[in-house]
């Protein structure tokens, strides 16, 4: 299969869970998430019709930047994103979905304003209290939000998520609906019902998170197959 045709198929799938919803495909969001593949599988993706490309490594996104890998389409940060990295990331990608920590939401504002430049972001919510992962907690959400709002130069327009790894089938269901509640929450308690967007649902999972109303999916295996990883 192609990227191109894995593109059409997984449209397909989209569009059938958020009909589900009384969505259609159109609502979605589709982000190829491209990290180990190249600047050519990245213009392979555009060309089908991909409505944004997701990297999460800095180095491989700048280096593939500088290729005009992802001309034509939007671009999000969709990794850890380390502080010491966030002047590579500001004003290069139109959106960073992982701001999982007070921290790093300072240093993005502080980096936006030294360019100059509104940064748009999103808030990593780290909803299975995943130690090993980045975000903040469900319980910490409402302050990151209420700070984010007086930062000026970071715009929030939504929420991300990965829960953690299936073991069968479904098992994130729970996850991706607490999410969703959450934003609805925010959205409308701190927001004003502006934020825009949430970001959950990856190659094995993407149906059920939509079914649980995310708005934007990041694939990548079932668009690019498989990555192999050296060790
Ligand atoms: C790699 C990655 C994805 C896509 O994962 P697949 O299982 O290959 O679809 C989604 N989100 C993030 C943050 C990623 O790093």
């Amino acid at each position: 299969m192609s990227i191109a045709e894995n593109i059409a198929a997984i449209r397909e799938r989209i569009d059938a869970a958020a009909r589900e919803t009384g969505r259609t495909g159109a609502d979605i969001t589709l982000v190829g998430a491209s990290k180990m593949n190249d600047a050519a599988a990245c213009r392979e993706a555009i060309a089908a019709g991909i409505d944004v490309l997701g990297e999460n490594r800095v180095q491989e996104m700048t280096a593939k930047l500088a290729d005009n890998a992802y001309e034509g389409r939007p671009l999000h940060f969709i990794g850890h994103l380390q502080r010491n990295k966030v002047r590579q990331v500001v004003g290069k990608v139109d959106l960073i979905e992982s701001v999982g920590s007070e921290a790093l939401l300072r240093e993005i504002e502080k980096e936006a304003a030294k360019q100059g430049l509104v940064q748009d972001i999103l808030l990593e919510v780290n909803i299975g209290g995943e130690e090993a992962k980045s975000g903040f907690a469900p319980e910490q959400m409402y302050e990151a939000a209420a700070l984010a709002k007086t930062l000026e130069h970071v715009r929030v327009r939504g929420l991300m998520t990965i829960p953690p790894v299936e073991k069968s089938a479904g098992e994130n269901m729970v996850y991706f609906r607490k999410v969703h509640a959450l934003y609805v929450d925010i959205n409308e308690k701190i927001y004003d019902n502006k934020m825009e967007y949430v970001s959950m649902g990856m190659s094995g999972d993407f149906e059920d998170a939509i079914r649980a109303g995310s708005n934007m999916v990041r694939v990548g295996t079932a668009i690019f197959g498989q990555r192999y990883y050296a060790n």
